[in-house]
């Protein structure tokens, strides 16, 4: 008998769960765009959009997805013909050096793998060997949500200045803002990009690029923004409509302003990097324990090396693939798909999930993902430790 019915639970990394409040604050008559309570509004959000990345520099905001992000800091960073350094560890790595190269970039990659970080020293290298300083800028992902590793943004930075390279660091946020410690003045970073339906917890449709003002000098006359992407409008502002090249995107706007309060007035963006720390633990406790008695593995061995708000698991012989369909339709649990790990076309896609533990998650939900998890994998007979709650709730328990 299914047990699916109750409130759903979509725990893949984006669209993460978005709360209430969020969706009420959304749910309004069309206010006016060109004076009045929208416009005070969206004043507001600059000042603590930056809050949220730590930033003193500037944010452009645009009706987009996370690709859309990417294209924007591609279009505002480059002329045509320019050359970036991509560090690609996973899938999302590779997306975003493929927009760049068919925006006409020469894009430079270096591939570390699907199971470990960006190495900084094999950076320095690529960098040291530019004597010409060719490359713009280096690309890097924060977390990469399809192998769910963590590049070392802060030691980054201080391979390319120990070289005494110019390139700007351009960071790919979307995964991790909102979830994992991120500092954007502090490590240095010049240009990030994230979007709204991740840690922000809004629904998908903002994107958002935060700049430094090096990278704003650096970047002044790029011959690939166009009209709509050109990211100086929407950061020097003297009429509302420039903000977002045309009509605001009214509602979003009024769940971001509900999200980043809760974020930043409520609970504190430490905290909320804190709680996202605990929880990640606690399912990683979990997936330790389920892997002692069975072909159950997390992709990034090392803990330390692991973003705090997705997990990529192998489960082998297709459990992944059947433990996912099960949790859909018997236990209101949707976890998310295995993502670059395989081609689905290749018989190994059955054995990659990953679970998503961003934005607006609890204890209990976590725990409640964990029981349905190890329900699942006792339903199906998939091999598996036992004492994964146990271990899950220990680290809870500590707080
Ligand atoms: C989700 C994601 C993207 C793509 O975002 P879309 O909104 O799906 O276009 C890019 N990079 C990372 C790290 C992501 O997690």
């Amino acid at each position: 008998m299914p047990l699916a019915h109750g409130r759903s639970y979509l725990a893949i990394p984006g669209p993460s769960v978005m709360p209430d409040r969020v969706l009420n604050a959304m749910h309004r008559a069309a206010p006016n765009i060109y004076e009045g309570a929208m416009v005070e509004m969206t004043k507001g959000l600059i000042p603590d959009l930056k809050r949220v990345a730590l930033s003193s520099g500037h944010v452009a905001i645009y009706i987009a997805n996370g690709h859309g992000a990417w294209e924007a800091a591609i279009a505002n960073m480059f002329s045509r013909g320019d050359t970036a350094l991509v560090a690609l560890t996973g899938r999302f790595g590779i997306g975003w050096a493929e927009a760049a190269r068919r925006m006409g970039i020469n894009a430079e990659t270096i591939d570390f793998g699907l199971k470990s970080p960006a190495d900084p020293e094999k950076i320095a290298e690529a960098l040291k060997a530019d004597t010409a300083h060719r490359i713009k800028a280096v690309l890097v992902t924060h977390v990469d949500t399809a192998t769910s590793v963590r590049n070392d943004i802060a030691a980054i930075r201080r391979a390319i200045d120990g070289v005494g390279h110019p390139a700007l660091l351009a960071v790919d946020c979307i995964a991790s803002l909102g979830c994992d410690e991120f500092r954007f003045d502090d490590w240095g970073v010049d240009i990030m990009v994230a979007a709204s339906q991740k840690g922000l917890m809004v629904p998908p449709g903002l994107a958002f690029v935060w700049i430094s003002d090096k990278a704003l000098a650096a970047c002044r006359g790029a011959d690939l923004a166009t009209p709509y992407w050109d990211w100086t409008p929407r950061i020097e502002v003297n009429e509302y409509y420039q903000f977002f090249c045309g009509t605001a995107p009214t509602h979003h706007l009024f769940g971001l302003r509900e999200s980043l309060t809760m974020i930043l007035d409520e609970e504190g963006i430490e905290n909320v990097w804190a709680r996202h720390r605990t929880l990640s633990e606690a399912v990683w406790a979990a997936l330790d324990t389920w892997g002692q008695g069975g072909d159950i593995a997390m992709n990034i061995a090392d803990p330390a090396l692991r973003g705090r708000s997705v997990t990529a698991v192998k489960i082998g012989d297709g459990g992944a693939g059947k433990l996912r369909k099960w949790l859909e339709t018997e236990a209101g649990v949707t976890l998310g798909i295995g993502l670059g790990m395989t081609l689905p076309s290749d018989a190994r896609y059955g054995d990659f999930l990953r679970v998503a533990h961003m934005g607006h998650l609890n204890a209990h939900m976590v725990m409640g993902v964990l029981g349905t998890m190890e329900a699942g994998m006792t339903a199906l007979e998939i091999p598996h430790g036992r004492g994964a709650l146990a271990a899950a709730a220990a680290v809870i328990a500590k707080g």
